[in-house]
């Protein structure tokens, strides 16, 4: 059997959904692969999102029940404990519930005109004279989907992204992540998120409690090392201060997935071939937040998509205008966000400790008080460097970092 659209979209994720409502905006014509038979089923994610990136992008207010709680504080815990925490004038982020989130995305795109194949996953890329021209595809049987360009939002797996010749995210800059929803938790704010650092719980991340109200919250961790089952098991029983909250809380779902803290990849096209999103390690560094800037880069994806099929152009050089694109749009922020996760890998508890005793000393809260940008780190940090609270801050992260560099 044989199908053809303009562009066939891997992946009913976010960033796929998004590509494909903004194509067939412009009048593409777009069939979207999933691989599960109903979208944003299983969730992964703690769909922890910046109120303001939300509003940039038209999403927000978002209808219905998608937000789950909105917050307007924060609690940081160093590795022993101390306690840093931030509160803001106005509500700064949200979280959503990821599976009504993607479904909403997809219905736009639906009733736009997008076509969905649930329950379809894309196995093979087909190529024709160097170019990339369809998928095939799996269902019951083997289907032949044909464009003229495939638009690749698969997620952190980027198998298909392999056999474009691209590299993939690097492995080695993986983290593991875990998210359970969880009910009985005790002690927490409702308006608060709550991020534990530490190597002994979150080698290599951070652990997280994020309310969702009534006593339920998302909790967990993303691992460098370890299995991430067994250190959210101890984060909740042995934790000092989670397990206070957390001992007595009961499980309801927990789901395991991969999180790429390197940076986006180098290429992102070839002929008749675009990735978009986590496929592309279009991802905070810092965080693993990876939904707005995903959906940044869709944006344009689907300008850049659109142009090559209306110019009948889908050459890599056409395509290449996309990379050029966002690099322009996240590349600064992104520069900074590898450094600071460096410096952050770099430094011991006692280390971070030291930084957090620091900031609560200095009251940096009060110089970000006012914070509302919380996606483009490097521009945020730029103007809380108006702040001499903040560069005493950052200039104790620099010199813990330099010192553990040449060991002084
Ligand atoms: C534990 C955890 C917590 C997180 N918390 C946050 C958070 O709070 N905030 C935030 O911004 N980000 C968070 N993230 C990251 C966030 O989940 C991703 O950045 C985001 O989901 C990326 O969207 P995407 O559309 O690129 O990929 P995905 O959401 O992974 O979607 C990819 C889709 O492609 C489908 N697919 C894959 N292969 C095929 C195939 N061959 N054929 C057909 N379909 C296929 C998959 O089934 C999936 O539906 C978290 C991640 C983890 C692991």
């Amino acid at each position: 059997m044989e199908n053809f659209s303009d562009v066939i979209i891997i992946g009913g994720g976010p960033c796929g959904s998004y590509s494909a409502w903004n194509l067939v905006k412009k009048s593409v014509n777009v069939t979207v692969l999933e691989e599960h038979n109903e979208i944003g089923v299983p969730c992964h994610c703690a769909g922890h999102l910046s109120i303001n990136s939300l509003k940039n992008l038209g999403f927000y207010p978002l209808p219905g029940k998608i937000v789950e709680n909105v917050f307007s504080g924060a609690k940081i815990y160093s590795p022993s404990g101390i306690e840093l925490p931030l509160r803001f004038t106005a509500p700064v982020t949200c979280t959503v519930n990821r599976s009504l989130f993607d479904k909403h995305i997809a219905q736009l795109a639906e009733k736009a005109g997008a076509h969905y194949c649930l329950g379809t996953r894309a196995e093979m890329l087909i190529t024709d004279n160097g170019y990339v021209k369809g998928v095939v595809a799996k269902r019951n049987h083997k289907t032949k989907f044909l464009g003229k360009a495939v638009l690749d939002a698969e997620g952190t797996a980027s198998k298909i992204l392999r056999q474009a010749g691209l590299a993939p995210p690097a492995k080695g800059k993986f983290v593991y992540g875990v998210n359970a929803e969880v009910e009985n938790v005790k002690d927490i704010e409702n308006d608060t998120v709550e991020v534990f650092l530490g190597r002994k719980y979150a080698p290599g991340f951070y652990a997280w409690i994020i309310p969702k109200g009534q006593g339920q919250a998302k909790v967990g961790l993303g691992t460098k090392t370890g299995n991430p089952k067994m250190l959210l098991q101890k984060f909740m029983q042995k934790h000092p201060i989670a397990s206070r909250k957390l001992q007595e809380a009961k499980i309801l779902r927990e789901i395991y997935h991969t999180i790429s803290l390197g940076g986006p990849i180098p290429e992102t096209y070839s002929n008749g071939f675009i990735t978009v999103g986590d496929a592309a390690s279009q991802v905070k560094p810092t965080t693993g937040g990876g939904v707005i800037f995903g959906l940044n880069c869709a944006t344009i994806a689907a300008d850049v998509v659109s142009k090559a099929i209306k110019n009948n152009n889908t050459s890599a050089q056409f395509l290449s205008t996309y990379q050029q694109r966002f690099t322009k749009l996240l590349g600064f922020d992104m520069k900074i966000m590898l450094k600071i996760r460096r410096v952050l890998d770099k430094m011991s508890d006692e280390k971070l400790d030291e930084f957090v005793r620091l900031c609560r000393k200095l009251h940096v809260e009060n110089a970000i008080k006012n914070l509302e940008e919380i996606d483009f780190q490097g521009k945020t940090l730029l103007n809380a460097l108006q702040s001499p609270k903040t560069i005493a801050s950052l200039a104790y992260l620099l010199i813990a970092y330099l010192k553990q560099q040449v060991k002084i």
